[in-house]
């Protein structure tokens, strides 16, 4: 068992640089948590410091209730899978596995038990005796994480570790690790750059910011449909959320491309964002061509004209122009405007959010997403 408490958790480097600001969460046993964000945002500095490779500089760290802070790695419970595998080149499979349990003077025959029943588990039985030079990318990953694996600790750790395979592979490895994590149980905390990801493994997420800023914390469901600010509405998703930039006056969101809605129904109190600019955003997937050129009940109707189609196959990409912001939108292939052409589309009100320009936050709202 392991539950983990960050409070006020800050990292400043050596060099002065403030890596993550006041990070603050609970983590409840067993959890998937994924850590997302652009490069550079914090994401293995916050891992680093949980395995204990990095001091917390301010701020307490507590597993199952113990200040942790102090804590080694090896106190603390844990087994870390790096991008980079850290295999031992010169060692088999079966000797990569077996390598932590023999430094920690494990019986051979138990050793010999734990490697078969990890091997069956990844599928590696066929290759324990090879060397990770005559592994696929995908096979030298699921040794990493038979290695972490083996340890049965009660946290594991994983950073970046599908980044060095290709599509199809990262695909398979996906639903591996989730049912791994589903068999095995234990909390833990992965960080991806791939929102992806993170939306498919994860029990909650964290999306942080370049210069370590928690932005919000909440399961796939509550950040696909509720995303608090600007910078996670516009993270989360693909293609991501499009964006229109504008001002409410009596009530009504209006902009230069002749857009005039009445945003009533979708803010709890238009009167307190009366004067403001505000940013009007929709998912590409949740726009309905307007039949006849009319929009439905309950539907924001606007005007577009067709950039550049983009058949997916099952759905296609419509880069269109919105006066002059481009916006995506997602349409059946049937259905698929002309090039050049111009066009209508409806904004369902549930799928509509106003955000404040300057603060980015979303303007509240009482409106059942999905
Ligand atoms: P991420 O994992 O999200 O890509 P990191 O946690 O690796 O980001 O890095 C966060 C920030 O801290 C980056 O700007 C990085 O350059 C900086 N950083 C990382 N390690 C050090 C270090 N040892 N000394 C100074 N700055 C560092």
């Amino acid at each position: 068992m392991a539950q983990l408490l960050f409070k006020d958790v800050n990292k400043v480097y050596p060099n002065g640089y403030h890596a993550v600001h006041d990070f603050n969460m609970e983590i409840k046993d067993g959890e998937f948590i994924c850590l997302v964000g652009d490069s550079g945002c914090g994401k293995s500095t916050t891992l680093r410091m949980i395995a204990g490779l990095e001091d917390i500089t301010a701020g307490e760290f507590y597993i199952d209730g113990k200040l942790a802070n102090q804590m080694t790695s090896r106190e603390r419970g844990i087994a870390m899978v790096f991008q980079s595998y850290a295999l031992y080149p010169h060692l088999t499979v079966y000797e990569n596995l077996a390598f932590g349990l023999m430094l920690e003077g494990i019986d051979a025959d138990v050793i010999e038990e734990k490697v078969q029943a990890t091997a069956k588990i990844l599928g590696l039985t066929d290759y324990l005796e090879r060397f990770p030079r005559n592994l696929s990318g995908g096979q030298c990953q699921r040794v990493a994480v038979g290695r972490a694996l083996i340890r049965k600790v009660s946290i594991f750790l994983m950073d970046e570790p599908l980044s060095n395979l290709d599509a199809k592979q990262r695909v398979t490895m996906r639903s591996e690790i989730k049912q791994i994590h589903r068999s095995v149980g234990a909390t833990t905390i992965y960080v991806t750059h791939d929102q992806t990801e993170a939306m498919t493994m994860s029990d909650r997420i964290v999306v942080m910011k370049s210069g370590g800023y928690v932005q919000q914390i909440g399961t796939p469901f509550e950040l696909y449909f509720y995303p608090k600010n600007l910078f996670v509405a516009g993270f989360i998703g693909e293609p991501p959320m499009n964006f229109l930039n504008g001002k409410v006056e009596s009530g009504k969101f209006v902009n230069g491309a002749g857009l005039c809605f009445d945003i009533k129904p979708i803010v709890k109190d238009v009167a307190s964002i009366e004067g403001r600019e505000v940013v009007f955003a929709f998912r590409p997937e949740a726009i309905k061509l307007a039949k006849g050129g009319k929009a439905g009940k309950d539907e924001y109707l606007i005007e577009a004209q067709v950039d550049l189609t983009e058949l997916l196959g099952d759905t296609t990409n419509v880069y269109a122009n919105v006066g002059d912001v481009n916006v995506i939108l997602k349409v059946n292939p049937h259905d698929t405007p002309e090039m050049g052409a111009a066009f209508k589309f409806c904004v369902p009100h549930k799928a509509a959010y106003v955000y404040d320009k300057e603060t980015e936050e979303a303007v509240p709202s009482d409106v059942q997403r999905q």
